[in-house]
């Protein structure tokens, strides 16, 4: 059985307990948000969309970290005509693993792959569209970490920026029940940024990387800043 978290016109899914991917369904078809890690549930996700009357009409990852990328070659070994879109700040990240002049000059972390096993089709920068999403250029977790707006139905689809499992945090506060992506984490300073950002769209819903759907966005995510802050502080 597919744990399966339907909000607005999205559903999170699950994946080996611990990972979320996200299907947006459009009138024209679906938009897939990450790939989670290769399990079996990725073959019972590829049955719904093929049992659906509609295409998958793109996939779109919002950073290099395996545990978003690794359900993709089962997907695209399922939908070769689905083009891959990907962030074009990551996607330098992932050709040559240096920081550019453009980044803050914050030492980089391990888990950026050298590759991807596929080529994407389509680089996204911030204010870019995929169907009725906006892209948001969010670095911090990584840096060329992407996250995805729906204008209308206020959500936000914001890979490793937050995590919900554990507790609500923004990524780099270290929760016990999921440690890795503070592990991982790139630039705490920077996601804190993010996160303010995020408030002033007056989000209803935000789904997160790991954990469950946040639906309680405007009280939430002041006090995940308060704690960030904290952590900043006594590691400075
Ligand atoms: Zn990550």
């Amino acid at each position: 059985m597919l744990q399966i978290d339907p909000f607005a016109n999205a559903m999170q899914i699950t994946v080996a307990d611990e990972n979320n991917l996200f299907l947006v369904k459009e009138d024209d078809g679906f938009i897939l948000i990450d790939t989670a890690v290769d399990a079996p549930e990725i073959d019972d996700i590829i049955g719904m969309i093929e049992n659906s009357e509609l295409p998958l009409k793109a996939i779109v990852i919002t950073h290099s970290h395996d545990d978003h990328l690794g359900g993709l070659v089962k997907f695209k070994e399922a939908f070769s005509e689905t083009p891959l879109l990907f962030s074009r700040r990551e996607y330098e990240l992932v050709l040559k693993t240096e920081l550019l002049a453009s980044d803050k000059q914050v030492p980089l972390k391990e888990g950026i792959p050298d590759s991807l096993p596929y080529e994407p089709d389509f680089l996204l920068e911030e204010g870019d569209k995929v169907g009725e999403l906006e892209v948001l250029f969010t670095p911090g977790h990584t840096p060329g970490h992407i996250t995805l707006f729906h204008p209308f139905h206020r959500y936000l689809l914001v890979g490793d920026v937050m995590q919900t499992l554990g507790g609500a945090a923004i990524c780099g506060v270290h929760r016990d029940a999921f440690p890795k992506p503070a592990r991982l984490n790139w630039d705490l300073a920077q996601s804190i940024d993010v996160v303010h950002r995020f408030l002033t769209l007056e989000p209803m819903f935000i789904g997160t990387g790991h954990g469950d759907v946040m639906r309680n966005a405007m009280e939430v995510l002041p006090e995940t800043i308060e704690e960030a802050n904290l952590v900043l502080a006594v590691t400075k």
